[in-house]
């Protein structure tokens, strides 16, 4: 190896701020190489043997669609694959994941009573709180059961949180998703995750959980949620656009990285057992920074204009499915995720896509 100094004092012709810097490099000295770092590559074998990142279906959690009614499989256009359930359907079909492993999932209501108040979002004849104890009497502890805690899916405005006069008011809204996290958790869910970006929401929940007994129930923060175009298809699944006006008071800004260390820590503080980043592809940045800035777990939320842009494109043909779920996975666990949340799971479960190349 030879060692290599560049000036670095000039930026095209420009002089730069910067101080000059010796780069050292790596230059193959004379043959013969003794440096060849395609050794390891060269079978299946000793490629599995150096990977630096290795998937296990530990890592997944499947988010659900639950609705009112019975024997309801209503597939979900904008998400080729995905469906809404009633109980009894989830049930089952949840019976089938647990079956390849899929022992963790992530509910959302779907086709609640929308008020301005959001106030069905905390009622116990919700249909998640109803879901909640029918899949913890079927499969108790077999089965790990967040919740989502967001009022949009319950507010007649579609916003997620109380509004007045166009903006969410955080300290009412924060009320409000204490009432829905309680609720979830006295109908027996393992982890409560809110996901509105509400100042404060985490402390409060924390509070009002550990003041009714529920010390154990756990928090999954949406810590570093992005005003995203990534969640359209969702929309559709979750019946939540917002009627007027967007989140952009609420979620984060997608230009900001330092900012997201900032929410990721003030969670920390507050209480969460998990934080996550969503969405997750376009982000992998900021899933390294906030990783590095935390040591606990990190989640992150493949979300579904992430997902229906991989279907899109496989059913024209345009791209390997399985290749490509795989290489995302990847990236997502070598920035630094612990947690995959992806409506994936199951296709790389029951197809085996863990045991393929990539
Ligand atoms: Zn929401």
């Amino acid at each position: 190896m030879n060692e290599i100094a560049i000036n670095a004092t000039t930026v095209n012709g420009e002089r730069s701020h910067y101080e000059p810097r010796t780069i050292t490099t790596f230059v193959p000295n004379s043959t013969p190489m003794n440096i060849r770092p395609r050794r390891t590559r060269k079978t299946a074998i000793s490629r599995n043997m150096v990977a630096e990142t290795r998937l296990n279906k530990d890592m997944f959690v499947y988010p659900y669609f639950v609705t009112h009614g019975k024997g309801v499989v209503h597939p979900i256009k904008a998400m080729p694959g995905i469906s809404h359930f009633s109980i009894d359907t989830l049930i089952e079909d949840v019976r089938k994941g647990l079956q390849h492993g899929i022992n963790k999932v992530l509910l959302f209501g779907v086709g609640e009573e929308k008020t301005e108040d959001g106030s069905s979002s905390h009622s116990h004849h919700s249909i998640v709180p109803q879901a909640v104890s029918a899949l913890k009497k079927e499969f108790g502890d077999a089965l790990y059961v967040i919740t989502d805690v967001c009022v949009c899916a319950y507010t007649s405005h579609g916003h997620c949180g109380i509004l007045e006069e166009g903006y969410v008011n955080n300290d009412k809204s924060v009320d409000l998703l204490c009432k829905m996290a309680l609720s979830h958790a006295q109908a027996g869910a393992d982890m409560v995750a809110p996901s509105d970006m509400m100042d404060g929401r985490i402390g409060a929940i924390r509070e009002m959980l550990d003041d009714h007994g529920f010390v154990n129930t756990g928090i999954m923060s949406y810590s570093v949620k992005f005003a995203s175009a990534y969640y359209g298809p969702f929309r559709e699944a979750a019946d939540s656009s917002p009627q007027s006006g967007d989140r952009k008071s609420y979620q984060m800004d997608p230009r900001n990285g330092n900012e997201t260390i900032r929410e990721a820590l003030l969670d920390e503080d507050e209480g969460a057992d998990i934080l996550m980043v969503k969405p997750a592809l376009a982000y992998l940045d900021i899933i390294r920074r906030v990783k590095d800035a935390t040591l606990l777990p990190l989640a992150c939320y493949n979300v579904s204009g992430e997902y229906s842009m991989v279907k899109a494109a496989a059913s024209q043909g345009l791209i390997d499915e399985q290749r490509i779920v795989m290489e995302n996975m990847t990236a997502f666990a070598r920035a630094g995720c612990d947690i995959i949340i992806t409506y994936h799971a199951r296709d790389i479960v029951e197809k085996g896509w863990l045991n393929g190349a990539i």
